[in-house]
């Protein structure tokens, strides 16, 4: 059967026949648009109501319950509601927040605006979520805040996470832009933090366009947000030590999310569920099919944990190169690619490496950022981490297909592309040039897929 000139076995990358032909496009369409979303929109637009807030509230309110949380807090974008939570759980300056290098920058960039500190922990390699083990021994004095994101879906390790929070004083912020609707341990993530910010930017699984929002049961955290960037929202101010400085924003900043976003987001509110479902049952197929395949591993919660990676977005599975004679993981990619399916090689690339975290001085202190708000005898060098498992993951992990639509003739096209190339890797082998080529990116959109 795999002679030369059979065109069904032969990779599609060496000549032979691609794998997936359905071309179904739509099974990835993302957010998926009724007519309710065209009408509550357009209802927002005709009544002139594009800066208002009260279909903002009302957003808030019911995210807010379903949630399950006292208090919510949109926002025109998620990289705002973070920095709005971080404001209000009163990290500032010369305070250090402990963040996983692997992420998007939103996750704690936001640090330098407040004057404190990024302090960049490595990531567990099942999950590529913060791994606990590698946060205690960087806390000091002025550590403040955890920030834990809940990685390309996957929920992290919230109870070693708390136990560390919980013995060391420290205040926890879920970014839980990665994982609209998942549950850890049967418990829906973005409930465990002090606070908890998620992004609803278009890619993401509970996409409003571009919004954010910041959830606490907290009232001085959701007080302090709102003097920060909420101004004509000041007449909720009541705590004492905040009430004299309502009226203007204390941050210089303007944090109202548009009311066709938030219009939008009541029908995605509405809609979310459902949709979970059927994404969960998709992705959880296309693993089952690839479960047993040398070389690679879904990257999803052990079964009967009642842990759940919700929306999948941006899903990924791990690369066992020494299960496939070396081959590397660009090599392999681009196999799977010209099979028609989707196998983007890593993911974001280390945040701590970028100049942004060493050198940089951004606002003209005449020392890098990273520092500028310590005591003058700190050096840069106290802060450069070496952290193996981030500054290798990208060349061990992969985005796979996010399938929107349970439709299993398509799916198993989809696995049946990445189950060929794992056949025929040594066909690959002779030409592997590229082992060192440069994988990953500081944005998620450099995918294609969201
Ligand atoms: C998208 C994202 C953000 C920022 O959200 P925006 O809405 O794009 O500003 C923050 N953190 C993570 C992990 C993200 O993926």
């Amino acid at each position: 059967m795999d002679q030369d000139g059979d065109t069904k076995n032969k990779l599609a990358l060496l000549g032979g026949e691609k794998s997936v032909k359905l071309d179904d496009t739509d099974i990835f369409t993302w957010p998926i648009i009724t007519d309710r979303h065209e009408q509550a929109v357009l209802e927002v637009m005709r009544a002139g109501q594009m800066s208002g807030i009260e279909v903002t509230k009302e957003f808030e309110r019911k995210y807010a319950h379903s949630l399950g949380r006292e208090y919510g807090l949109a926002y025109h974008n998620g990289t705002a509601a973070i920095l709005g939570a971080m404001y209000g759980l009163g990290i500032g300056v010369g305070d250090e927040v402990v963040a996983p290098s692997i992420t998007y920058w939103a996750s704690v960039a936001q640090a330098y605006t407040l004057g404190a500190t990024p302090v960049f922990a490595d990531v567990d390699p099942d999950t590529i979520c913060i791994d606990p083990k590698d946060v205690e021994h960087r806390i000091t004095s002025r550590t403040k805040a955890i920030v834990v994101v809940h990685y390309a879906g996957m929920p992290a390790d919230m109870d070693a996470i708390m136990k560390i929070a919980a013995k060391h004083n420290l205040k926890i912020l879920e970014d839980c832009s990665h994982a609209h609707g998942a549950l850890y341990k049967g418990k829906e993530i973005g409930t465990f933090g002090d606070a908890a910010a998620f992004s609803l930017m278009t890619g993401k699984s509970l996409a409003v366009g571009e919004g954010g929002i910041l959830f606490t049961d907290d009232r001085k955290v959701y007080e302090r947000a709102l003097l920060f960037g909420h101004y004509i929202r000041h007449d909720e101010i009541t705590l004492k030590e905040l009430k004299p400085f309502a009226g203007l924003p204390c941050g210089g900043f303007k944090h109202r999310m548009h009311q066709l976003s938030s219009a939008f987001g009541l029908v995605q509110l509405e809609l979310f569920g459902r949709q979970m479902v059927e994404i969960d049952k998709a992705m959880n197929y296309f693993c089952d099919l690839l479960d047993d395949t040398a070389g690679i591993r879904p990257i999803r919660p052990p079964k009967d944990t009642n842990t759940t990676k919700g929306g999948w977005y941006y899903p990924h599975f791990k690369y066992i190169s020494e299960e496939l004679e070396g081959l590397s993981l660009s090599r392999f990619s681009e196999a799977v690619g010209a099979e028609g399916s989707i196998c983007n090689p890593g993911c974001n690339k280390p945040l701590h490496l970028h100049p942004l975290f060493t050198t940089m001085d951004v606002y003209g202190h005449g020392r890098p950022t990273r520092i500028a708000y310590l005591d003058e005898s700190v050096k840069i060098e106290q802060y450069i981490e070496k952290l193996p498992v981030a500054e290798s993951i990208n060349r061990c992990v992969f985005e796979v297909p996010w399938f929107k639509q349970y439709r299993p003739e398509v799916i198993e096209e989809h696995a049946r592309a990445y189950k060929k190339v794992i056949k025929n890797y040594r066909t690959l082998l002779a030409d592997d040039s590229n082992k060192n080529a440069d994988v990953g990116g500081y944005s998620s959109f450099f995918s294609g897929q969201g």
